[in-house]
């Protein structure tokens, strides 16, 4: 069956593009082109922004109750169940997500954002009444934001792109949604589900385009709201224009987590949390916790148990079940990473696992050996940048405060992880460490609480009851006394 497609989806319809540009959707595991589908231009983007701003405008979705919003969204949610493998499938052939990832965070995921978000949206504050300062009662409502500009990557496209749609609809938002150039294919699908679950014409709108078609889209005096995840420096340019129009904006962007190996904790185990927390998705994750950090005493122990594990985890193939790291999205993101190993070696830090080339066995595809470097500093740039692939760096530390201090000692403040025996003071070590979210012995995102990066890892939340509040604005009504 062919994955081509002719067509954007605005207005609740196919709608033909503006120009014949393409965009080639490429597999990271053959190289060969897998789709072809139109690519947005700014004329494109206009169109799908006017049909938003008429649905706000003048249609029925911000106008209906809560519930009836609610009713149309469960309808996508199950509609969305029925297709988990299909969507999963989907993303491994675009971007070489490996399988056994897939079907637990490419679509599972999504799919358990929808009925979390329902859940919060049942209990929500939508409008209440409150006793004011004047003993008079005031209103308080949530009002929809807008028309949202919803712009996920490509790393978990579905994941990133319903952390968006899912609230921007219960608030009775409309929008455009830019996928990344790199995986469009889910997102038509995703178009179709949303189309027969009753969602109106122009609420969701549907143009994959390249960053200059997604500037001009952050840009456009119809769009009321900017919601991306993506790199921090386009999150930088993104906000600069957003605060110089005074458009609201919300920002996922990229992190540098560390996870602190104490010396009470189970090795055994807290490697087999790292083959995860550091290496999902083949280390293409914007929570990926790429700094191990051990202790002087403990260190090489940690280094030799990290090189052990990374060494037997399966490099190959995403679509066979047992393959636990593939290939990187793209030729030029196999080049970065390779990059940075080498820079890595440049800086003085010593390859225990990997190095450049490709892994045994395979001669094509966006390959990486997975790598770890030991005797790093936490200010040699491998240590700081993120490098979006399976490269570990195993940095030491003195004590806990000082492994706090080196977590602490980066631009980014996303995730981390601490692995101890002792869980209270693992809580204590959280409290201290300045990110949006944190685990002890674990690493699970929970969708009804809120998650989002400090520093330059991002500005706002997603999930959770403030994930669907920053789709909302708030206004006051004061009935007379
Ligand atoms: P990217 O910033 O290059 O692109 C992200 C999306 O934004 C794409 O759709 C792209 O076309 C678009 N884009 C880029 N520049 C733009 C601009 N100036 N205006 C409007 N749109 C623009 O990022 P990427 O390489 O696709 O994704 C990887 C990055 O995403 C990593 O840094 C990763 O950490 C981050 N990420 C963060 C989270 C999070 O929740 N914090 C989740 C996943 C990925």
């Amino acid at each position: 069956m062919s994955l081509d497609r002719t067509a954007f989806y605005i207005d609740g319809d196919w709608a033909a593009p503006a120009t014949s540009n393409t965009i080639r959707v490429v597999s990271p595991h053959t190289e060969q082109v897998i789709a072809t589908v139109p690519e947005g231009s700014t004329a494109d983007i206009d169109a799908a922004v006017a049909a938003a701003r008429r649905a706000f405008d003048e249609g029925p979705w911000p106008r209906m109750s809560p519930q009836e919003r609610i009713d149309v969204v469960q309808n996508f949610s199950n509609l969305y169940a029925a297709k988990l493998g299909e969507m999963a499938e989907l993303i491994t052939l675009e971007m070489g997500s490996p399988t056994s990832f897939a079907n637990l965070a490419q679509s599972p995921a999504p799919w358990m954002q929808i009925e979390t978000f329902l859940g919060i949206a049942r209990e929500f504050p939508w409008e209440e009444r409150r006793t004011g300062a004047l003993g008079t009662d005031v209103i308080v409502r949530r009002e929809p934001v807008g028309v949202v500009a919803a712009i996920p990557p490509w790393n978990v496209p579905q994941f990133t792109t319903m952390s968006k749609v899912v609230p921007a609809l219960l608030a009775g938002c409309t929008m455009v949604v830019k996928p990344a150039p790199e995986t469009p294919l889910d997102t038509y699908l995703m178009a179709e589900l949303l189309h027969e679950a009753g969602v109106p014409a122009g609420v969701v709108n549907i143009v994959a385009a390249d960053r200059e078609a997604g500037a001009h889209l952050v840009a456009h005096p119809g769009v009321d709201k900017v919601a991306f995840t993506g790199s921090t420096a386009a999150g930088r340019k993104i906000a600069a224009v957003c605060g110089e129009q005074l458009k609201r904006v919300s920002l996922e962007l990229g992190g540098k987590s560390a996870a602190i190996v104490l010396d009470d904790a189970d090795l055994a185990a807290t490697m087999e949390g790292l083959k995860f927390t550091a290496l999902m998705n083949s280390g293409q994750a914007c929570v990926a916790q790429t700094r191990i950090l051990a202790s002087r005493a403990n260190y090489g122990n940690v280094v030799d148990a990290l090189a052990e594990t990374v060494a037997g985890m399966q490099v190959g193939d995403p679509m066979d079940p047992a393959t636990e790291i593939g290939p990187m999205v793209a030729q030029r993101q196999q080049e970065r990473v390779e990059k940075y190993i080498a820079l890595g070696q440049e800086e003085g830090a010593r390859v225990v696992l990997g190095g450049n080339g490709m892994p045994d066995g395979l001669s094509s595809g966006w390959y990486v050996r997975p790598t770890v470097f030991a005797d790093v500093d936490n200010r040699m740039r491998i240590a700081q940048e993120e490098i979006f692939g399976p490269v570990l760096s195993v940095i030491p530390f003195d004590d806990v405060d000082d492994a706090v201090r080196i977590a602490n000692d980066s631009e980014y403040g996303l995730a981390g992880t601490v692995w101890t025996g002792d869980v209270e003071g693992g809580i204590d070590v959280a409290r201290r460490v300045r990110t949006g979210t944190y685990g002890v012995n674990t690493y699970t995102m929970d969708f009804a609480a809120p998650f989002g990066g400090y520093k330059a890892s991002g500005v706002g939340r997603e999930f959770g009851p403030e994930g669907l509040s920053h789709y909302t604005e708030v206004k006051s009504i004061y009935p007379p006394a």
